[in-house]
């Protein structure tokens, strides 16, 4: 085996000694001025994609042979690569496309990109300890595809339709399918297929959150066998990391299960990509370079001619529109969309979704947390051994803390926020920052004792739960068991898995949590789902909250009854629980019918009323300073100068005035940001990029100087 960083090859002759030289992508300093691709002469000729070692400055840095020419700085000379890891094939032309799609839509260097879509180790390992790595045996190649471990179940005729619209369209496909409708056999059926139809096919298979990827990757080892399958993911080790990166690169591992960062990973064989749960917020990076990774698998798809599969019983309203089926006026959208609203069969309760009850709590007691109905409702299930989850968006014991002689509130000193008070280790925490303090005795404002919690968080919740259903017994005799599940609870590693398994094995009677357990887990018993106080998104100012409001609770209630078997044995029905003072809100109805379509009707009529995404395309310009008046300073002035420099495609630009974010003040910094909105993408990007320079040369002028940061948000999510 050749040693994987060699030097570069001396010439032949002394006569062909003229070094070459290449153009290499490094991670340059963002707004360093340096331009996207470095120099550096190489004896022999390097193929674009080779993975080399290039001196910048004083260090020596991971680089990626790119085609082009390459610049020089005026009057320097090329410095010469350092070493090529030849052990690692070069990466294709598929994976540099998609990168320098990347970079040039989300306003990014193309080195940036390109060099933190590889697993850290690649950049962090020196040569040899590299060398070594690399001389591990790696996974066995191909064998796998076929190795289905288990008997294979029959499919539902809406799965048969979905699969064989799949196999014969060229997509994409959104596959809008009810919670337990089995979309997940479906994408396990196309992998296969995929996979046998051809010995060097590769699939991605993306899920939102790292805590469902251990669920979905029991699911694909047991069909496809341990060696085929590789998770790429924040939450594993760098070492892992690399060698799930290197199994997809050489094309040993067949199927890639990862989160948004998987989009990026370099799959020669890719024929499929499957966008689970398309909708969620998750797909999109938040910072640094913030690329929407469901968009992205999109672009792959086509450039590289791999299917793609978007799934969800929520989609996005943006999908949603791009898949709607061709009218006589309108010749439909770009995607081919794919229905199953039944949920999986089974006897006479046959997988039915879940009743909505709702209770109105204008006629409940005041500061009612728990209605009677609820309550009784959640008794009821307790003692004849099924389980409930109770959903609350917000952590912590109460949102803050209140003195009613002199009004002080819990503010964060740092941030437009309040402190949220943690009962558990008695602190004021402040979610946006940090920052922490102790429980104060008596108000900080006036010495008053009489501080009181406003509000509740999930803390307070299993709190009180646990008070109410004291006494109450399940069908073995023992007490019930509340327990909550947040990103309090599960800070430590491992202690999520630890408490789903606690959930699944039926330790726990009711679950309180986050919209974390909201999301995807297939809990078999619960019967039951409460959202207590939901009405906080009904009003947001975000235009996206509503969506985002009805996917979770729809997502919320797909938890219910999830095994038709049990719920149909237990002579029992699932329920969806929501206690709102607004029974009459639009958003109640949809979900009362499932009627995820006539919700997304009426949204995107108002969308498209007020011309907004999908019908519109939008960009926001963030700044950080010390003050607004710095921030929103730099935002007008690159403003200004687009006007007076009458960049191209201003005219399709609307281009509106700074203002301050919600959460204006984070951690003593000061937050702006403007927004663009054009009808046309392409008019939208054209003016980005014309942009780009003159918010670079608005940046380094003196009076913009004390701008923390700025960056550029295309597509953002929320406004
Ligand atoms: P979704 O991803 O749409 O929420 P899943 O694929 O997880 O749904 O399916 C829900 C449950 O139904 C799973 O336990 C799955 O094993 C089971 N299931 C899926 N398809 C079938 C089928 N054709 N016959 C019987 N059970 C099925
Ligand atoms: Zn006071
Ligand atoms: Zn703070």
């Amino acid at each position: 085996m050749s040693t994987l960083v060699s030097p570069p090859l001396p010439p032949l002759s002394a006569a062909l000694a003229t070094p070459a030289l290449v153009p290499v992508a490094v991670q340059t300093p963002t707004h360093s001025g340096l331009g996207e691709l470095l120099s550096y002469a190489c004896e022999r000729p390097l193929a674009p994609g080779t993975l080399v070692r290039v001196p910048l400055g004083a260090r020596d840095v991971l680089g990626v042979v790119w085609e082009g020419v390459a610049e020089l700085p005026p009057g320097r000379s090329a410095r010469p690569v350092s070493g090529v890891l030849d052990g690692i094939a070069p990466l294709d032309a598929h994976w540099r496309r998609l990168v320098a799609f990347a970079a040039r839509y989300y306003q990014r260097s193309l080195g940036e990109i390109a060099l933190a879509a590889l697993p850290p180790q690649l950049r962090d390992l020196g040569p040899e300890q590299l060398a070594r790595r690399l001389r591990r045996p790696a996974a066995k190649a191909g064998a796998g595809a076929a190795e289905n471990t288990t008997p294979l179940i029959a499919l539902s005729t809406e799965q048969q339709s979905a699969i064989a619209q799949i196999n014969v369209h060229p997509g994409p496909f959104l596959l809008f399918g009810s919670t337990g409708s089995g979309k997940t056999e479906v994408y396990l059926r196309c992998v296969q297929e995929a996979l046998d139809a051809n010995a060097d096919a590769q699939a991605l298979v993306m899920v939102p959150e790292i805590n469902l990827t251990p669920q979905l990757q029991e699911r694909f080892t047991a069909r496809f066998g341990a060696d085929s399958v590789v998770s790429l993911h924040s939450g594993m080790t760098n070492p892992q990391r690399l060698k799930s990166w290197l199994a997809a690169h050489s094309g040993a591992a067949r199927i890639v299960l990862g989160t948004r960062l998987a989009v990026f990973a370099s799959l020669p064989g890719l024929k499929l990509i499957v966008v689970d749960e398309e909708h969620d917020a998750s797909y999109k990076q938040q910072e640094g370079a913030r690329y929407s990774a469901r968009d992205l698998a999109i672009w792959r798809g086509r450039e590289q001619h791999a299917k793609v599969i978007l799934g969800s019983a929520t989609p996005s309203l943006e999908s949603w529109y791009a898949s709607r089926p061709a009218t006589e006026d309108d010749p439909g959208g770009r995607y081919l969309r794919l229905e199953m609203p039944s949920r999986i069969a089974s006897g006479d309760n046959a997988g039915s979704l879940p009743v909505l009850r709702v209770v109105n709590m204008n006629h409940q007691p005041r500061r009612t947390v728990f209605s009677a109905p609820l309550l009784a409702a959640l008794q009821q299930r307790v003692e004849r051994g099924e389980q409930c989850m109770i959903l609350l968006n917000r952590r912590g014991y109460a949102p803050v803390l209140h003195c009613a002689d002199c009004d002080w509130k819990s503010d964060c000193p740092h941030c437009s926020a309040h402190q949220v008070f943690h009962r558990i280790d008695r602190t004021l925490r402040c979610h946006h920052c940090g920052y922490s303090v102790r429980v104060p005795r008596a108000c900080p404002g006036c010495g008053s004792p009489d501080i009181t919690a406003i509000g509740q968080g999930t803390e307070q919740l299993e709190e009180q739960l646990s008070l109410l259903l004291a006494g109450v017994l399940r069908p073995d005799g023992q007490p019930a068991k509340v327990a909550r599940i947040d990103t309090d609870t599960t800070r430590l590693k491992g202690t999520l898995e630890t408490q789903l398994a606690q959930v699944h094995s039926g330790e726990i009677d009711v679950l309180i949590g986050t919209q974390m357990v909201a999301k995807g887990h297939d809990f078999r018993r619960i019967t039951l789902v409460a959202a207590v106080q939901p009405d906080g998104a009904l009003f947001s100012s975000d235009f996206r909250a509503p969506e985002r409001l009805f996917a979770l609770l729809l997502q919320a209630s797909g938890r219910a009854g999830r095994d038709a078997q049990y719920v149909a044995a237990q002579g029992s029905r699932s329920e969806m629980w929501l206690q709102t003072f607004h029974p009459e809100h639009a958003i109640v109805a949809a979900l009362r019918q499932h009627d995820y379509p006539a919700f997304a009707a009426q949204q995107l009529q108002e969308r498209r009323d007020a011309a907004m995404p999908p019908f519109a395309f939008q960009a926001l310009v963030r700044a950080d300073a010390r003050t607004q008046e710095v921030a929103q300073g730099f935002l007008q002035a690159a403003s200004d100068a687009a006007r007076a420099h009458a960049l191209a495609g201003l005219e399709h630009i609307t281009l509106y005035p700074p203002v301050p974010l919600t959460i204006q003040r984070v951690a003593n910094v000061e937050r702006a940001q403007m927004l663009l909105e054009s009808p046309s993408r392409t008019a939208l990007q054209r003016f980005l990029a014309a942009w780009q320079p003159l918010l670079h040369a608005t940046r380094s002028q003196p009076e913009h100087k004390s701008l923390v940061r700025w960056l550029v948000d295309v597509d953002p999510l929320a406004i």
